[in-house]
């Protein structure tokens, strides 16, 4: 005889609808009430507690990306999320997934068939955008700005019991940043560049920490780069003189051994490069708007590796531990919170960084 439990929440107590941010346009949306989605084949269906702002959003609705994020309107925004499973679809149960799960989401489902998939690089997917075979979540699939969503059981990582659920938001930024370190390969001791003061700036830097460096010089301006030193960084405000300069006097004139860059500019990524010592390594997650033009020069000559990085393979079930021994700090990083019907005040305050915002979280669930 086994005693009475608690029934968990199963698919009866689910509602028919929900509510959900939907853009119906470049730099539209509405709140709208939508059907629950259901969950397939190796899927699970999460009640969403949290979803973060990335800059990557602010651009999707914008329409930076016509016909590619999203493919087409009305579309579902929001891939950095915590919630919990509600609904677990057919052959996840087998994997130990079950009603009730705390989970943080990313936004990359892989193929799993792919040689790129079959050897860990599955944000390199080769069948990238044929769905129902590949996802991106909130990019070109429906996203976490929602009451619900569903997610392969790929893309979604149950959370330590310590953690605050709503700081399962802050995960996938933090395995970006984990993966541009990861990348630049640091070794015990090395002097580390992290260029811009963002939030992924802060995550970068504790993640280089985390994995070894010796030094961390954090280069941005502002009440940003002043947060950095109140986190213990130290800092290089690009505005009092040349960075690159700065760095040279504080590391013997020999320069970084690595630099990521975060911030995505033309300048950025040549201060990324330019504080390389010889044998340096740089990484990049911003993408540039407009071209860079090399220093080939000192590429070739001082056998400097750069390192793109795209997204976060592998690296959610990495960066939570450091999470929850407090290494990776992300709750100093939430600013700001807002119901799901203030999504357009939300995004605004992220875009114009309205009272210092760094991250901004909406729960839809209130
Ligand atoms: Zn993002
Ligand atoms: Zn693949």
């Amino acid at each position: 005889m086994t005693a009475p439990t608690a029934a968990p929440p199963t698919a009866e107590l689910l509602p028919a609808t929900m509510k959900a941010v939907v853009l119906t346009g470049p730099h539209h949306h509405e709140i709208r009430e939508v059907p629950v989605p259901e969950p397939g084949p190796m899927e699970v269906l999460c009640k969403v507690d949290s979803v973060a702002i990335c800059g990557t959003d602010l651009h999707i609705y914008e329409g930076m990306f016509p016909g590619r994020w999203p493919k087409r309107y009305p579309f579902i925004p929001g891939h950095e999320w915590a919630g919990v499973v509600v609904k677990v679809g057919p052959g996840a149960e087998a994997l130990g997934w079950r009603v009730g799960d705390r989970v943080a989401g990313t936004s990359h489902a892989g193929c799993g068939f792919c040689r790129n998939c079959m050897t860990g690089r599955y944000n390199l997917c080769e069948l990238y955008g044929q769905e129902p075979l590949h996802h991106q979540y909130g990019h070109y699939s429906q996203g976490a700005d929602a009451q619900y969503v569903v997610h392969s059981i790929k893309s979604v990582f149950k959370m330590p019991p310590e953690l605050d659920l709503s700081l399962g938001a802050m995960v996938d930024t933090a395995s970006i940043a984990l993966h541009s370190v990861k990348r630049a390969r640091i070794v015990p001791g090395d002097v580390a560049v992290v260029v811009g003061s963002g939030p992924m700036g802060f995550l970068t830097a504790d993640c280089a920490y985390a994995l070894g460096a010796g030094r961390v010089i954090m280069t941005g301006s502002g009440e940003r780069l002043k947060k950095a030193a109140a986190m213990g960084f130290e800092t290089v405000d690009y505005r009092d003189g040349d960075p690159v300069e700065a760095v040279k006097a504080r590391t013997d004139g020999k320069g970084a051994h690595v630099a990521i860059d975060t911030a995505g500019t033309r300048d950025s990524v040549l201060q990324a490069i330019n504080v390389l010592r010889k044998g340096g390594r740089a990484s990049f997650t911003g993408i540039p708007a407009e071209p860079v033009p090399l220093p080939m020069q000192k590429i070739v000559l001082e056998e400097i590796d750069l390192f793109g990085v795209r997204a976060n393979p592998n690296a959610m079930e990495e960066v939570l531990p450091l999470i929850t021994s407090g290494r990776v700090r992300v709750k100093e990083l939430v600013t700001h919170i807002f119901p799901i019907e203030e999504y357009g005040r939300a995004l605004e305050t992220f875009a114009k960084r309205i009272d210092g915002a760094l991250k901004v979280l909406i729960r839809p669930n209130g």
